[in-house]
């Protein structure tokens, strides 16, 4: 294809997922001329944002400063479902559960005690009296956050890619990029369809982040997940008015789950399930396979035996871990027009509106309001360790707390 050179923009944005789109989308409404550049379609099952369900959810095991962060994404994804008119966000309530010293039960508490958060802890037993889909252990506690439910990501994108087209951003899907250049007081991207020049970069390429921003190589590694819906034998119980989303760590390691939704069967899947560190995000393997699905139904039989009838759908999907598995969200220590963003870690997309917000305030001037300072590059030391031949070594410890880099004392953890 040759290449022709096609125009200069206020801020392009490279990768059109999750963040891409609502980076996109926020540019356009403080009246910036966007472009937009998606290697795959609108939306897509490539990446990290597809498969129906995303788990939303104020109580924050992971970090307590996340909650503010929160409470603004709640409130962009009201904004943003009220003027594409869909409803993109749906309220279940919200399970974290775990031994009662597990860093899942004990980290949500803690942030719903910082934040005064509503909140319930109950029994394995109490938490099945009132929601029969679930069997948790009996001397697991059960942190039930009210405001907790999913949201629809497919839809989530396609909703700010057509709020921003309103707004006469320009989207182009199946456009790769090859590669960019800083400018001075700009820069030059080159895609396999054209060239473009731009005020401001801003990069939220996901899984491809690390091949894109040398500054991340090594820091966003993708890993492959695979995700399982199973129809319920008791559908009743796994109705979306019954049945909260869930975080819960047992024995086998730490699961998230959804009630029915877009798929007709109960969707669940467990963080870093075989641990399979990815180099190349193109080169994933993105089959599923027999013994994918037997370590997902072995949890479901032991801790959901109502929702583990015949299986309806696997789907592989990619995590792209920090070392800290906190977000990476900055400008380029070299060139200040360029920004990034990898919130992922395999809790990032309920993040996604706020970030939308941040990246535009990043790429307009500089800065944010919004205190990403847990989320600076420069926390990181580059990893010592080569994540490939490490990845046996596993991700998440017996204790079920993530592994961390050299430098975890530098690090601000919660547990
Ligand atoms: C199985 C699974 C379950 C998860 N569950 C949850 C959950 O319940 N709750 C939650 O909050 N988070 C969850 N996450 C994490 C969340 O989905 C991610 O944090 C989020 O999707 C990341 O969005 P993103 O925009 O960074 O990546 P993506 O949405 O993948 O977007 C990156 C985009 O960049 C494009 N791109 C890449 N390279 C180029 C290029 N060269 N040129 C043009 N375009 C390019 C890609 O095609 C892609 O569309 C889960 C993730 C997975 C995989």
């Amino acid at each position: 294809m040759s290449v022709t050179y096609s125009g200069h923009y206020d801020a392009i944005v490279v990768g059109v997922g999750g963040m891409g789109s609502a980076a996109a989308y926020y540019l356009a409404r403080r009246g910036k001329r966007v472009l937009g550049l998606e290697r795959f379609g609108v939306p897509h099952s490539m990446g990290s944002s597809h498969g129906h369900t995303r788990i939303i959810r104020l109580a924050y095991y992971e970090h307590p400063s996340y909650v503010l962060l929160l409470r603004r994404a709640y409130e962009l994804w009201r904004e943003i479902q009220s003027t594409v008119d869909e409803k993109l966000l749906h309220i279940t309530g919200s399970v974290d559960a775990g031994p009662e010293d597990s860093w899942v039960f004990k980290g949500s508490w803690e942030s719903c005690r910082l934040h005064d958060l509503p909140h319930e802890v109950l029994t394995g037993a109490e938490l099945r009296r009132r929601h029969p889909g679930y069997h948790l252990p009996a001397d697991h506690l059960a942190l039930l956050q009210p405001e907790g439910g999913f949201l629809t990501p497919e839809r989530c994108i396609v909703s700010y890619v057509a709020a921003a087209q309103d707004l006469g951003a320009e989207i182009h899907g199946h456009e790769k990029v090859l590669e960019w250049e800083p400018l001075e007081g700009g820069a030059r991207v080159r895609t396999d369809r054209g060239v473009y020049e731009a005020d401001k970069l801003v990069v939220t390429a996901g899984a491809w982040d690390g091949k894109l921003v040398d500054v991340l190589d090594g820091l966003a590694v993708p890993e492959r997940q695979v995700l399982a819906w199973l129809q319920p034998t008791r559908p009743e119980y796994f109705r979306v008015d019954n049945f909260p989303v869930f975080n819960l760590l047992v024995d086998e390691g730490r699961f998230y789950g959804f009630p029915v939704h877009g798929v007709p069967g109960f969707k669940f899947g467990k963080y870093h399930h075989l641990e399979e560190v990815v180099v190349d995000p193109d080169e994933m393997d993105r089959q599923t396979h027999d013994h994918d699905e037997r370590l997902l139904r072995d949890f479901a039989e032991r801790y959901f035996p109502d929702g583990c009838g015949p299986t309806i759908d696997l789907q592989s999907c990619m995590f792209t871990n920090t070392p800290d598995y906190h977000f990476i969200i900055d400008v380029h220590p070299e060139y200040p027009q360029v920004s990034f963003a990898s919130p992922c870690s395999g809790h990032g997309f309920k993040f996604a509106s706020v970030v939308g917000e941040i990246m535009a305030d990043l790429a307009e001037n500089g800065l944010t309001r919004h205190d990403i300072s847990l989320f600076r590059l420069d926390r990181l030391a580059r990893p010592a360790r080569d994540p490939v031949t490490d990845h046996g070594q596993g991700s998440e410890q017996l204790n079920g707390r993530p592994r961390s880099f050299p430098r975890a004392e530098d690090i601000r953890t919660f547990w």
